[in-house]
C-alpha cells in the first residue's frame, strides 16, 4: 500500500531495539540485554525537520540506524511512504533505502580515502543504476557539487584534498545523489569547528528549501537543533520524554530533563552568559541495561518524588503538539 494524503512520510510506533549480551565461550547464553531504544513513537512529515536530541548512549543513533532497517527491530513499527518496513530484508528494502539516506557525523570516516569525490558521490548513482550514460553520471554529478557548494571541478580531487567542513558537503551530495525523500543526519555537524557548524547547518537548510526533503537531525545538544528543526524531540535513557514544536520546547520547556539541556546551552553574549547560573546535571547517564524503575530519570532529577521512583510517567499532551513524560508537567 502506498502513502495517503493524511499520512505521514515516516511513522514509528511502539520501537525498541534492545541487543543482547551474550556470554561464555563454548555454551554461549544471554547475560543481560541492552534496552537502547524503548518504546518510543514519532512521525515526520515531508519536508519537515525533526530534532532528535540527547546525551550520548541515550539511543538516538540507535534510532536512525533502525529507522534505515541498519539494525533489527525488537518491537514496535517503522512505516515510511506508506509501506511498512518494519520485517522487511535487505533486497526488499533496496528500492526503499534509495529514498531514506544518511549523512554521518564523520565526514573522513564515512568517505573512501582512495576515491575520488566525483567517484564518491557518484556512486549511489551506479548502484541504483540512475545514470543513463556516461555523459548523464558526470553532468549529475557536477549538479551535486553545485547544489553543496562546491565547483564541480573539484570532483577531480581526493577526500584528503578538502578541509572538515568541505569533506561534510562531499558526504551531504552523496547522499542526494540518489533522490531521497528522508535524510537522517547522525550528529553531522558536531566533529566540524563551531564556525563551520552555522555554514553546514545553512547548507542543510538551503538543500531542504530547493528539494522539499525531510530530515531527522540527531544532536546532543540543544543548541545545534535550534535553528533547523521544525520540532524536536528530547530523548534519555532511551525514552522520549518531551517532544513539541521548535519555539514551544525553547520557550516553555516542561521535562527537567530538557531544562537542564537548555541550561548547558551557552548564551552567545559574553556578558549574560558569564553572569548566569547554570544549572549542571547530577550524576551519570545510568546503564541501559538496568535502567531504573518508575522515571528513568530519577536518579538525577532535582524534582523527584517517592511516586517517580516506582511510577513511570507517559507522554502527555499539555498542549497542542507539546508532549511530557513527567507526573509534575503542566
Ligand atoms: Fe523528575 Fe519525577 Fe518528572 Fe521524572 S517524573 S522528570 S523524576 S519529577
Amino acid at each position: 500500500m502506498s502513502q495517503t494524503a493524511s499520512e505521514p512520510l515516516l511513522a514509528v510506533e511502539g520501537l525498541r531495539v534492545h541487543f543482547p549480551i551474550m556470554r561464555g565461550v563454548v555454551l554461549k547464553r544471554q547475560a543481560a540485554t541492552v534496552r537502547a531504544v524503548d518504546g518510543i513513537s514519532f512521525s515526520l512529515n515531508a519536508g519537515e525537520t525533526l530534532g532528535l536530541v540527547g546525551e550520548s548512549g541515550c539511543g538516538k543513533s540507535t534510532t536512525g540506524l533502525a529507522v534505515l532497517r541498519m539494525l533489527s527491530v525488537t518491537e514496535g513499527s517503522i512505516r515510511f511512504e506508506g509501506h511498512d518496513i518494519t520485517a522487511l530484508d535487505k533486497s526488499a528494502m533496496r528500492p526503499i533505502r534509495r529514498r531514506m539516506q544518511m549523512v554521518y557525523q564523520d565526514p573522513f570516516g564515512s568517505l573512501n580515502p582512495r576515491m575520488k569525490v566525483a567517484d564518491i558521490i557518484g556512486e549511489p548513482l551506479v548502484v541504483h543504476g540512475l545514470a543513463e550514460d556516461r555523459a548523464a553520471y558526470r553532468e549529475r554529478v557536477a549538479e551535486l557539487l553545485r547544489l553543496v557548494g562546491l565547483n564541480a571541478e573539484m570532483g577531480g580531487r581526493y577526500p584528503h584534498e578538502f578541509s572538515g567542513g568541505q569533506r561534510q558537503r562531499i558526504g551531504i551530495a552523496r547522499a542526494l545523489a540518489v533522490s531521497p525523500a528522508l535524510v537522517i543526519c547522525d550528529e553531522p555537524v558536531s566533529a566540524l569547528d563551531v564556525s563551520i557548524q552555522a555554514q553546514v547547518v545553512n547548507l542543510f537548510q538551503d538543500v531542504q528549501a530547493r528539494l522539499g526533503l525531510a530530515y531527522l537531525f540527531i544532536a546532543h545538544d540543544l543548541a545545534v537543533v535550534r535553528h533547523i528543526s521544525d520540532r524536536i524531540a528530547v530523548m534519555y535513557l532511551g525514552k522520549i520524554v518531551e517532544v513539541a514544536p521548535r519555539q514551544e520546547l525553547y520557550r516553555r520547556p516542561q521535562h527537567p530533563y530538557t531544562r537542564a539541556l537548555l541550561a548547558a546551552v551557552p548564551i552567545p553574549n559574553p556578558r549574560v552568559e558569564a553572569g548566569r547560573a547554570h544549572q549542571v546535571l547530577a550524576g551519570e547517564v545510568p546503564s541501559p541495561i538496568n535502567p531504573p524503575p518508575g522515571c528513568r530519570f530519577h536518579t538525577r532529577c532535582p524534582l523527584a518524588t517517592a511516586a517517580c521512583r516506582v511510577e513511570e510517567p507517559v507522554l502527555r499532551e499539555l498542549s497542542t503538539g507539546h508532549h511530557v513524560a513527567c507526573h509534575l508537567a503542566g
